[in-house]
């Protein structure tokens, strides 16, 4: 396995290792991101005492590198998705992330509990100007009206006047989502709940430790009754056994110098491979075009390429007159975990039956994060044993029958 890109990597020193400090808690998180950040949230709020120890900056991965769209939804369209993974499951999931942005925006974006930009001006997901692309879009709005979500299906002369591009066939504007700050939310997320996070605390190894577990860590060991790891891409390289569980595949973008405003809401578009806000500054931040080299757009390098960089400003052009030949200010990569099926993968950490392990969300972290940790903090507090997302074959209780 490939050693995890990190400016902090490199092993402790003899003295480092040798340093009798031990701390013991109830909980420990690995991981400083979204995910590991929302479960610390929850435990605290029931009272317990959380210890989160992130090797990096918090929010210096993904979760401070993605495009801050609060998103209701998959990245395939919901038919296609059912196709993939079964109706009820679908179904269960795009519920899940409409409950995650109602639970968030409740406990802490709406009346300004913490300030990261929140712009709750809908979301647009966007077919392709194709015959196809738009009949199977449009087919799962109407499936998933059917079913109570909150979304509307807009083409035509409507659609090219809240895009100002003529290049999309269709879209579903889901008017609850928005768009945010992605490093204010993690920050905030801490101060709300007041959390103790240790920066730079590289976890190196778990073992388990009496009925608890012993995380060897740079800043000292950490015995916990219960742990969670939560670091998403970087999965294989502390737990060589899930290997096989989550993938890291890279994001870029880019963002643009302040522009007159005309573009409102978040926009996903062609099965979210590009995906561009303006802010409320004017700033134009797009993302994606990782099928024009899927091959290279692998690993743990946080650096952009030319030659995605050169298709983001392609598409730029050509779907989005206005912003045409804009100068480009900053460009910049981040590493996503992708799991087998597209789902987040949970589990026991193999051997270790007191830590849990929950990675691979995918380009969904912001949709699912907040509801997942608060499952996770559930879960470890021994509240539920129940999947996250129904298993295969298993009806959540309120879906449809199979149709
Ligand atoms: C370019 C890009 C755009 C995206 N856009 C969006 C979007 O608009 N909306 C959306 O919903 N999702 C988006 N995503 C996906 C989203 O950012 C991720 O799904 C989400 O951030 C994952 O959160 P996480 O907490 O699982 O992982 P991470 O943010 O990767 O956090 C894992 C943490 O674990 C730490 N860590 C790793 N190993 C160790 C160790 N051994 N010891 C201690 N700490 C360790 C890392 O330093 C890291 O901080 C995007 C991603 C990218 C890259």
């Amino acid at each position: 396995m490939s050693a995890v890109a990190n400016e902090l990597e490199g092993p402790p020193s003899l003295w480092l290792r040798r340093h009798p400090r031990r701390r013991d808690v109830p909980f420990a998180i690995v991981g400083g991101g979204l995910v590991g950040l929302s479960t610390a949230y929850w435990l605290k709020k029931a009272g317990a005492a959380p210890l989160v120890l992130e090797a990096g900056p918090i929010g210096g991965r993904a979760s401070g590198r993605n495009a801050g769209f609060l998103l209701t939804g998959s990245a395939e369209p919901f038919r296609r998705l059912a196709q993939q993974i079964g109706r009820d499951r679908a179904l269960a999931f795009w519920r899940m992330t409409a409950e995650n942005r109602e639970l968030l925006r409740k406990e802490l974006l709406d009346g300004d509990r913490i300030d990261c930009d929140f712009l709750p001006e809908g979301s647009w997901i966007a077919a392709l100007d194709t015959p196809e692309s738009v009949a199977e879009l449009r087919g799962s709005t109407e499936d998933l009206k059917a079913e109570g979500l909150d979304l509307q299906w807009v083409e035509g002369e409507a659609l090219a006047a809240a895009s100002g591009s003529r290049r999309l066939g269709g879209a579903i504007f889901q008017p609850r989502d928005g768009g945010l700050h992605p490093v204010k939310l993690t920050q905030g997320i801490v101060e709300a709940g007041d959390l103790e996070v240790l920066t730079g605390a590289r976890v190196r190894e778990l073992d388990s430790d009496t009925g608890g577990v012993l995380l060897r860590c740079d800043s000292g060991d950490v015995r916990a009754e219960r742990a969670l790891v939560a670091v998403n891409a970087y999965l294989p390289s502390l737990i060589p056994r899930l290997a096989a569980e989550v993938r890291p595949v890279r994001g870029q973008m880019l963002a643009t110098k302040p522009l007159p405003r005309a573009l409102k809401g978040v926009w996903y578009i062609d099965d979210g491979f590009q995906y561009l806000r303006q802010l409320a500054d004017g700033t134009v931040v797009l993302g994606g075009c990782r099928d024009e080299a899927v091959e290279e757009e692998v690993g743990y390098a946080e650096r952009p390429t030319q030659r995605v960089q050169k298709a983001l400003e392609r598409f730029l052009g050509e779907f989005f007159p206005a912003f045409s030949g804009a100068s480009v200010v900053h460009r910049w990569a981040g590493t996503m975990g992708f799991s087998q099926d597209g789902l987040p993968c949970i589990g026991e950490v193999p051997g270790l039956s007191a830590a849990l392990y929950a990675a691979g969300l995918t380009g969904h972290g912001l949709s699912l994060s907040f509801i997942l940790g608060r499952y996770l903090a559930q879960r470890l507090m021994g509240e539920i044993s129940e999947p996250f997302l129904p298993a295969v074959g298993q009806a959540p209780p309120d879906s449809a029958p199979d149709r």
